[in-house]
């Protein structure tokens, strides 16, 4: 039995409701693994929540709320929104599960007992908003450069994570693609990172943070973040923490992440793989920031655009398309909902509903309109493109089709033709009815709905608008 295709989004952090990112991040991951699934792989698609820390901490306590429930509330926005999304996991991954604890506890002990976890110092400026130290190239004027502020100086005992040892293994795995890190712009700036900086061991723990795992030979401490939530990697998969007992699943085959937590991906996950002696991830596929006007999204702005906003007014597919589609996949996006408007009618009203609708309405004039599928098969090109992780090319390939088609149907005028050349508009409608079954079938893993309504329409031979204009 060939291993199945496993592919994770992050494990989301718990500190508040979900916003666009999240979702750009989730529906990615879901179009690959929906692609994998047509191509009859066995696929494992894991997505989740890390819910300890000192943030979610301090939250739930300005909420007036134990973490726990605090963190049970987010988990059911994020879960309630890969609904709406149509987001087909096969697991969701939770740090507070007890299982996930305990495997976790268990890394713990075996690290510490081989002298790769350390009880040290750390003195340095931690930002809650990364949970964790910044080093001086992470800050502009003295400010994390994530969350616009004045990281905490801080000195306080702390267990560490050994690094050094492992950097050259790890630069040769990158440079040898064994850790595939694409796209390529990502691993030049991870090559350079790592040929020009040595790594600093990893601070793993909190003296007086009680929302996280305690260490298992010290329980004045705890961990969160980087043992804990790396490690929902493998519990997800119903790992016990035995690394001599790896999931059938195992390694990670794509992870999909937002580019600011690239390094983090590139150097602590691998590393702390490799001291377990697990076979390290095949590809971390990193995207870029969703901008808004130019700008990174904030309240104060008023330019956040939600995904619920986007749900409800262009629908589960019409959203799936825009984010889809907004841009190369790998580069920043920039959203506004005037562009978004535009795009949703031009491309999905005008141009995938009306050709649709048109060669249904024009088909009803033949006498045995051909509905049948000739191939399940994804031509060459688009496969190539799929399979190289360009999501918004592959959307780009399936549009060319239709706006090849609404120009044929200009050209060749089929009401015409209905009249005086009856052979020719056969022709023109079956070639036309042909490549609309194949649009259906190339939108599979994008717009799943779509899809299906579009094979329904053929197969019934007329259809109800797909989109309407707004
Ligand atoms: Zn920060």
């Amino acid at each position: 039995m060939s291993k199945p295709f496993y592919i994770t989004t992050p494990v989301y952090y718990m500190n508040g409701a979900p916003h666009i990112g999240h979702a750009y991040t989730t529906v990615a991951a879901d179009v690959l693994a929906r692609f994998k699934k047509l191509q009859e792989e066995e696929v494992f698609f894991s997505t989740g929540a890390d819910e300890h820390g000192l943030k979610i901490q301090r939250k739930a306590k300005e909420a007036g709320k134990e973490p726990q429930e605090f963190v049970d509330e987010n988990v059911a926005r994020f879960q309630e929104l890969w609904r709406k999304l149509d987001i087909d996991y096969t697991k969701f991954a939770r740090t507070t599960d007890p299982a996930h604890k305990q495997a976790v506890q268990k890394v713990l002990q075996d690290l510490h007992e081989r002298g790769i976890i350390y009880k040290g110092f750390y003195e340095g400026r931690y930002c809650v908003g990364c949970e964790r130290f910044k080093t001086d190239d992470e800050l502009a004027d003295g400010k994390c450069r994530e969350h616009n502020m004045i990281p905490e100086l801080l000195k306080e005992e702390t267990y560490l994570m050994k690094m050094a040892a492992a950097q050259k293994e790890l630069l040769e795995k990158i440079e040898s693609n064994a850790l595939h890190i694409t796209p390529e712009k990502y691993k030049t700036e991870m090559l350079s990172f790592l040929r020009s900086e040595n790594l600093q061991d990893v601070s793993i723990s909190r003296k007086h943070v009680s929302w996280g795992i305690p260490l298992p030979f010290d329980e004045s401490h705890t961990t969160y973040v980087w043992v804990d939530a790396f490690l929902s990697y493998l519990t997800v998969l119903g790992w016990s923490g035995d690394k001599n007992t790896l999931p059938a699943e195992w390694p990670v085959d794509a992870q999909i992440i937002g580019k600011d937590i690239l390094r983090v991906h590139a150097t602590i996950w691998p590393i702390l793989l490799m001291h377990l002696g697990v076979p390290t991830p095949k590809l971390l596929l990193a995207h870029g920031h969703i901008l808004s006007g130019g700008k990174k999204m904030s309240k104060t702005l008023g330019n956040v655009i939600s995904a619920d906003e986007m749900l409800e007014k262009f629908g589960v597919d019409g959203t799936r398309y825009i984010l889809m589609s907004a841009g190369t996949f790998g580069d920043d996006l920039d959203l506004t909902m005037e562009r978004m408007t535009e795009k949703y009618n031009a491309d999905l009203a005008n141009g995938l509903g009306n050709l649709v609708s048109r060669v249904l309405k024009l088909a009803s004039q033949l006498k045995a309109p051909n509905s049948k599928l000739p191939t399940k098969q994804f031509p060459k090109n688009f496969l190539d493109l799929l399979n190289d992780y360009k999501l918004d090319e592959g959307l780009k390939y399936i549009w060319n089709i239709v706006s090849e088609d609404n120009k044929y149907i200009e050209e060749t005028k089929p009401w015409e033709l209905v009249k005086n050349d009856k052979a020719k508009f056969e022709e023109v409608i079956q070639k036309l009815l042909k490549d609309i079954a194949l649009i259906a079938h190339l939108l599979q893993p994008f717009l799943p709905e779509t899809s299906r309504k579009i094979e329904t329409a053929l197969q019934a031979g007329a259809v109800e608008p797909l989109f309407q204009r707004i």
